[in-house]
């Protein structure tokens, strides 16, 4: 399988090439063609495997179909992981001007509000904070969000974000696409993919 095969556009064939990707690894072989046509997913895969890009890859597709900010929402448990994300989304939207911002606890609030006012597509947070810039950032809003990913799903649930996460949902759009990614299918992890997700497809690698 080539990533053009996939249904990937010019753009993002190149920004792979770029990035000396031959090869689409299995879990996005078996992701991509299904978030291209629109549909939820849940992804069983490990840190490694290339599910970063598994879900990132759609995303930018869509953005550039229809750009606008706060086009889009990853949610992951700790801020290295935040930071890798945007980085990857940074990497491969480089070309075309996706902009993303980090949402991490134990940084400037007011450095983050910048980061914010310049509206990047693309928002990668740890939820308490995500919670936080809601509750009290001017003119920030989730209301336009067309894409929502939670990222190390059992994670998330195991530090705690239960609550937050559920305060999350209230405030972005129903009509969206959800994509669920966890290392293990917990009871938590079923629970919450019955909060958020609509007929999900199902990927196992
Ligand atoms: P992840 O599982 O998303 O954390 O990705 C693990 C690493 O694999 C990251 O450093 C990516 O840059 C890299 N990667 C993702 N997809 C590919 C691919 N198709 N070919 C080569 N490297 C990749």
């Amino acid at each position: 399988k080539t990533f053009k095969s996939l249904g990937l556009c010019d753009q993002l064939v190149e920004a792979v090439a770029k990035l000396d990707w031959q090869n689409p690894t299995p879990i996005q072989v078996e992701a991509i063609p299904h978030a291209l046509e629109g549909k939820d997913l849940i992804g069983l895969a490990q840190t490694g495997s290339g599910k970063t890009a598994a879900f990132a890859l759609p995303i930018l597709q869509a953005l550039i179909d229809s750009p606008h900010a706060f086009f889009a929402c990853v949610l992951a448990p700790t801020r290295e992981l935040a930071i890798q994300i945007s980085e990857q989304f940074e990497a491969l939207g480089y070309e075309f001007g996706a902009k993303s911002a980090v949402l991490v606890g134990g940084v400037d609030m007011v450095q983050q509000t910048i980061m914010l006012a310049k509206r990047p597509h693309i928002i990668v947070a740890t939820p308490g904070r995500l919670m936080d810039h809601v509750s009290n950032t001017k003119g920030f809003s989730l209301r336009t969000l067309k894409y929502l990913v939670l990222d190390e799903a059992d994670r998330l649930l195991n530090e705690d974000f239960e609550k937050t996460l559920d305060d999350i949902l209230k405030v972005i759009p129903r009509e969206r696409r959800t994509y669920l990614f966890s290392a293990t299918m917990t009871k938590k992890v079923k629970k919450l993919q019955r909060a958020c997700l609509r007929n999900p497809v199902k990927i196992e690698v």
